[in-house]
């Protein structure tokens, strides 16, 4: 039997690779759109079929609340690629109810990084704004507007590529629409 976590995902592995079973798929969407959404585990499989999609379909960005902490940073960096070199034409910006990341307690934060040997001089050198740099916010949906605005100001995404914003639920798949990116 296998012990660890690693180990368990490659036998995983090994049963599910079978040649030939997996068709090649081409690179570039084919729906054509881009989604940004949150890394919470209840999104893993479920959010994709709640939207009609599949493998091949969109491009996914996702990173611990669908924020936006840099404008020229790596998510604006992602849609440049998606949208200049992959053919995407639409951006779904999809943040979620229950997300982790509103209402952080950047003390407690603070605290458990210590507790795990993190130097407090390194987070003061490197994220003094702790909580900014984290992402922290209180209303998914308040996010989702002001992620949506941050990506439809950045010079860097052309004017013609509609960003939408919406509002997932990740216990019964329900999708809310905050922003029409067509209006
Ligand atoms: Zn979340």
């Amino acid at each position: 039997m296998s012990d660890t976590l690693l180990e368990r995902i490659l036998e995983a592995n090994s049963k599910f690779v079978r040649p030939g079973a997996f068709p090649p798929l081409p690179k570039n969407p084919q729906k054509q759109f881009a989604i940004f959404t949150c890394m919470d585990t209840r999104l893993v499989d479920f959010l994709e079929p709640a939207m009609g999609i599949s493998r091949g379909d969109a491009k996914v960005i996702k990173n611990a609340g669908n924020t936006v902490i840099d404008p020229n940073g790596g998510v604006i960096r992602s849609l440049v690629a998606a949208v200049f070199m992959l053919g995407v034409e639409e951006i779904f910006v999809i943040g979620h109810r229950d997300c982790g990341m509103a209402d952080v307690d950047i003390d407690s934060l603070r605290g458990r990084m210590t507790a795990r040997g993190i130097e407090e001089s390194a987070i003061d050198a490197l994220v003094p704004e702790l909580g900014q740099w984290i992402g922290a916010f209180s209303c998914p949906e308040e996010n989702v507007s002001r992620v949506v605005g941050i990506i439809r100001d950045s010079p860097l995404i052309p004017r013609d590529v509609p960003v939408h914003g919406l509002i997932f639920c990740p216990n019964d798949g329900h999708l809310e629409v905050i922003c029409n990116g067509y209006e």
